[in-house]
């Protein structure tokens, strides 16, 4: 009898993209003092390409931040900030239910704690390696001080594919896990929260192992714990509805809003549902989404009960969605990006909406797209918008809301407090305002204003930079 390897086989969705996938090839020029800080990363972090995409995207928008602030560049602070404090790799082994031995690895990249414990979630997809980990810990920083919340930034992971896995599995797993990643995490060192593949159930059983390891009930160890053992009321909706109020604000700016518009969201997980959701709540209509084999279409508008009910209740795909609705259209392999829109989100993984996409974006008439995934956009897919005046927000503002939640969380679970649906919606809806305000002032000063890409990188690297300088060598 043959045996499948126990081993995580080289599938499609594992591994690297190349950089002519990732659309890297026509990066602008670097400013000269950053151009070898940047090969030192490429150099020193080998065929990690979503990180060395993270890493150039930032380095782009500093040029003016070194020549203003020598004092960044006489502490090393870049060259520090690209290396992180600490990385774990770790060996997570558990049993299938047929009794099979079954081997993953998992990561934890502790990337900075300049401004708090570091924070960030964990993400459970096949296509986890220590590239995408570090791409995620590294955008984790300058969004977490970008919230305004007292925390660093960090990521793990595992190349686990809970895709068909049952209950009792995925429990295994995450017990597997936590068993190994409880010495590395705490209160006051590392708290982590849910990614792609991590919901309240992975953090429920990863918590449960947490606290029977350390025989001690630490809510403050992770967030995203469901309702009744010490989560927090909007913690599920917060990355969308986050997402969808910063596109209010950048609409605001503008002397419009997102009432009668029509919006295009990728992914139907968390992030998308909620932001579905909000847009709908402001006076939007979301017409399609999408999962990773196909998109639905739904000119009636996203019947977001029904949504709800596939995905969260019965874990199913889109196409149970669109045998329930007469109006739906389900299109295998479909590009959601081709579905005319006013209003796009991409809100499924990294480096979804590409060049081409961009191009079809902007000859439909959208007006805005903001990134509730992280990094979803490619960088030659973030020019074509840029150059042809959508306005653009980058997922380190855009989807800030979550962790900047789960930062509410902590602090809810260290006073040993509850607050209402309303009040934890209405600081979010504060936490979201101030970064948009922030983000466009900063750009502003820096001699871009409109560019939200520069605020957010400029604004979020300053805070961080400061608390490193403060803190000295470390
Ligand atoms: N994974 C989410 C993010 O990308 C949330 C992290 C958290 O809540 O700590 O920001």
């Amino acid at each position: 009898m043959v045996h499948a390897s126990p081993f995580r086989g080289p599938s499609g969705s594992g591994g690297p993209l190349s950089a002519a996938a990732l659309g890297t090839g026509t990066s602008s020029v670097l400013d000269e003092t950053l151009e070898p800080v940047y090969q030192e990363v490429l150099a020193r972090n080998p065929g990690e390409l979503e990180f060395h995409q993270a890493v150039r995207e930032v380095l782009e928008s500093l040029g003016p931040v070194v020549a203003k602030h020598p004092e960044y560049a006489e502490a090393a602070i870049i060259e520090r900030l690209c290396e992180p404090e600490r990385q774990i790799i770790f060996r997570v082994p558990w049993t299938d239910d047929s009794g099979q031995v079954r081997i993953n690895r998992g990561f934890r990249v502790q990337f900075n704690s300049a401004l708090g414990p570091f924070k960030g979630g964990i993400r459970f997809h096949p296509s986890v390696y220590l590239g995408i980990i570090k791409f995620l810990g590294f955008e984790q920083i300058f969004k977490n001080a970008l919230s305004g919340m007292p925390i660093g930034g960090g990521k793990g992971g595992s190349d686990f594919n809970p895709r068909g896995r049952s209950n009792a599995e995925v429990m295994r797993f995450c017990q597997s896990f936590m068993t190994e990643l409880h010495r590395h995490v705490g209160e006051y060192t590392d708290v982590p929260a849910g990614d792609t593949g991590v919901g309240e159930r992975e953090i429920g059983y990863m918590f449960g192992q947490y606290k029977r390891i350390a025989n001690s009930y630490e809510s403050g160890v992770l967030t995203g714990k469901g309702l009744g053992i010490g989560g927090a009321r909007v913690r599920r909706e917060a990355t969308g509805y986050g997402t969808v109020i910063f596109v209010e604000e950048m609409l605001k700016a503008k002397g419009t809003s997102l009432d009668g518009r029509r919006g295009v969201v990728s992914g139907s997980g968390n992030v998308a549902i909620y932001a579905i959701e909000k847009a709908a709540q402001l006076g939007g209509t979301c017409v399609a989404c999408s999962d990773s084999d196909g998109i639905v279409v739904d000119e009636a508008g996203i019947d977001l009960e029904l949504l709800k009910q596939v995905k969260e209740v019965e874990r199913g795909r889109l196409t149970s969605y669109a045998e329930r609705r007469g109006s739906a259209r389900y299109i295998e392999d479909g590009r959601i990006w081709e579905v005319p829109c006013d209003v796009a989100l991409p809100c499924a993984t990294q480096n979804e909406l590409n060049h081409a996409d961009a191009m079809a974006l902007a000859r439909n008439g959208c007006v805005v797209v903001a990134e509730g995934a992280n990094m979803p956009t490619t960088p030659d897919g973030v020019r074509v918008l840029m150059d042809a005046g959508v306005l653009f927000a980058p997922g380190k503002a855009a989807n800030a809301g979550g962790v900047a939640t789960s930062a509410l969380e902590m602090q809810q679970n260290a006073s040993r407090d509850s607050w209402s649906f309303a009040q934890s919606e209405e600081k979010l809806a504060e936490i979201m305002r101030a970064i948009h305000e922030r983000c466009a002032d900063t750009a502003a000063e820096y001699g871009s204003p409109g560019n939200y890409v520069a605020g957010a990188n400029i604004a979020g690297f300053k805070q961080v930079a400061d608390a490193m300088l403060a803190l000295g060598v470390i």
